[in-house]
């Protein structure tokens, strides 16, 4: 089975299986791993990196993904591929003689998932090749919630709403959720402006409207000091859900239900900002 996923970000870790380069890792960024992991492995000539061109096969062995943007996502594929140059990670020592590059690679992804700000991004860790399959050490286990994923992926387009206007300019198509003057925020209990930010509970029985700071702070009530949070509980339907997921809601990746919504681009930075981050 293949897991499909939208508003793809993903970093991915390529193995070089040629006898002559064998154990050459490679660290990339791309929104179509499938599509990405082709072009390596034909050349520079039709897309791939100068570095990989020519050395291949390559495989993908593992992606992380759910950056909340491709710029959040670059930032993550540089800090991985410059650990020594990074201020994040100074305190990952580098590369022994004896250490393989790929084990190398892997030891600074998983000190990378505990230090900040991605350890607190909602991240998903999916390891594509059963056979390079490696558990992290145990000192260095990614956060709880920092899943481990086993298995293909896929990339999917995210259907905007521009997209069927053409043919569907009646409405029958929309879901019945509709915005209404009257909506309070969960949170506050303040009357919803119509150009308030705000956000849904994930799950769709609930689906209970808040503004987003007022959410951000609810999730937040036990660490203070943080700007962005990783989970939370919905003060309505007490359904556990993380921060990511309900701004990539917002984002539009839960498209039935959010069709609604007509502002689908950039919110990943809006809500940012908003947040003062
Ligand atoms: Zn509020
Ligand atoms: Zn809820």
């Amino acid at each position: 089975m293949v897991l499909e996923v939208e508003n793809f970000y993903g970093v991915y870790l390529l193995y070089c299986t040629n006898p002559k380069y064998k154990g050459r890792a490679y660290i990339g960024y791309t929104v179509d791993p499938r599509r990405r992991v082709t072009q390596h492995n034909k050349g520079s000539k039709f897309g791939g990196a100068r570095r990989t061109s020519g050395k291949g096969p390559w495989d993908m062995v593992l992606i992380v993904y759910g950056f909340p943007s491709d710029i959040a996502a670059l930032r993550f594929e540089w800090a991985w591929q410059h650990p020594q140059k990074s201020r994040r990670l100074k305190h990952v020592t580098g590369k022994k003689s004896s250490e393989k590059a790929f084990n190398y690679r892997l030891r600074v992804l998983a000190n990378m998932l505990q230090t900040t700000p991605w350890r607190r991004l909602p991240l998903t860790v999916q390891w594509l090749k059963q056979e390079y399959r490696t558990d992290f050490p145990v000192d260095l286990q990614p956060p709880s919630h920092i899943p481990i994923g086993y298995g293909q992926i896929k990339s999917k387009k995210v259907k905007k709403q521009s997209d069927n206007n053409e043919e569907d300019t009646d409405g029958d198509d929309l879901p019945s959720i509709s915005f209404s003057q009257s909506s309070r925020c969960e949170v506050c209990v303040k009357k919803i402006k119509s150009d308030d930010m705000t956000v849904e509970c994930i799950y769709p029985h609930c689906g209970v409207m808040s503004h987003i700071v007022c959410l951000a702070k609810h999730f937040l009530q036990n660490e203070p000091s943080e700007l962005i949070p990783v989970e939370g509980i919905c003060p309505r339907c007490k359904g556990s859900s993380r921060w990511g997921d309900i701004i990539r809601k917002k984002q539009g990746c839960y498209t039935d239900l959010m069709k609604e919504m007509t502002e689908n681009e950039n919110l990943a930075s809006h809500w940012a900002e908003e947040l003062h981050v």
